[in-house]
């Protein structure tokens, strides 16, 4: 497997030469185009590895899944999709057009900014650093890695230039979506996507949503089955952002994209996958990432459908 992954890597690093690294948050700009890694992490135990697996990055819109479960378990599922729809978008990961224009006014599902910031804002705690040290914590013993911490440059780029979802989340308490001071739930929403990750956390974060909600080897029960069903669904019919549908004919995998260059994937009782590679496509998705994901799943026959 180790060397599958090794050709897999070889194979796809010319795509990077044809994508762009992320520039709207200045910080992401420094990653090296080139790189590009991958970690794969199933129920026996196994990690194979190859390329730049162990890099850091930042986990970014990866993050939305693991908010998504904890937003479920401190408010019950009703409470949160009273807020936030359950249908894909078509339009970019931060596109602001349908704001207005659904009815009744609630983003179109939580894979989006405008509904992650929804979810960030229903993750209870005392106060803000009370609610980022839950997730923190969530997070590092989804990871099975008490090292993971926030890269202060990046969360300090995007909170000084994040205007847009700015926008999104005063106009969304101005119509009642969100409650309370929206630049703290905008810190929170900044900081949980500037955590810092690496192929391997990002397979743990895999295997965890694949063993339904139970953390491997520790076998502490964090989720549950339901949930686990609910972002994995999520992540085929939203993860890629507008090019969800397109992967899922071409790969067949529940998976979400950071802008970091991260892609999550999950299959379903069997194993959990991370990506990397900053080199983007239009729509943001690791460019690179996506090859080996499709080169992975045709030979290996890993599509769920
Ligand atoms: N932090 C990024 C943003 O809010 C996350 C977007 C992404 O990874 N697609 O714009």
């Amino acid at each position: 497997m180790n060397e599958l992954l090794e050709n897999l890597v070889k194979s796809n690093k010319k795509l990077t030469k044809k994508g762009e690294v992320a520039s709207y948050i200045p910080a992401l700009e420094n990653a090296n185009k080139d790189d590009l890694g991958i970690c794969l992490a199933d129920l026996d135990g196994n990690f194979y590895t190859a390329g730049d697996y162990n890099k850091k990055f930042t986990i970014q819109s990866i993050s939305k899944t693991v908010t998504l479960m904890l937003a479920i378990m401190d408010n019950g599922e009703k409470e949160v999709f009273k807020k936030v729809g359950m249908e894909p978008t078509g339009d970019a990961f931060n596109s602001i057009i349908k704001l207005e224009t659904t009815m009744p006014s609630k983003p179109l599902n939580p894979m989006i900014n405008a509904g992650a910031i929804v979810i960030s804002s229903l993750i209870k705690g005392k106060n803000k650093d009370d609610k980022f040290n839950r997730l923190l914590d969530f997070v590092r013993k989804i990871t099975r890695n008490q090292n993971i911490n926030i890269n202060k440059e990046v969360y300090l780029s995007e909170k000084r230039t994040g205007d847009r979802n700015r926008a999104m989340a005063y106009f969304m308490r101005d119509v009642g979506i969100i409650k309370g001071d929206v630049e703290d739930i905008l810190d929170l929403y900044f900081k949980q996507c500037s955590l810092e990750v690496n192929c391997v956390d990002i397979a743990n974060i895999g295997l965890f949503l694949a063993n339904e909600g139970v953390v491997p080897e520790t076998n502490e029960v964090l989720a549950n089955k339901y949930i686990t069903r609910l972002v994995k669904t999520f992540m085929i019919t939203c993860g890629m952002y507008n090019g969800s549908g397109e992967f899922a004919i071409n790969v067949g995998i529940p998976a979400k994209s950071g802008v970091g260059g991260g892609i999550l994937a999950s299959i379903p009782n069997n194993m959990g996958i991370g990506v990397y590679g900053p080199s983007l496509d239009e729509k943001g998705n690791s460019i690179g990432g996506y090859g080996i994901l499709k080169e992975l799943s045709e030979e290996k026959n890993l599509s769920i459908f």
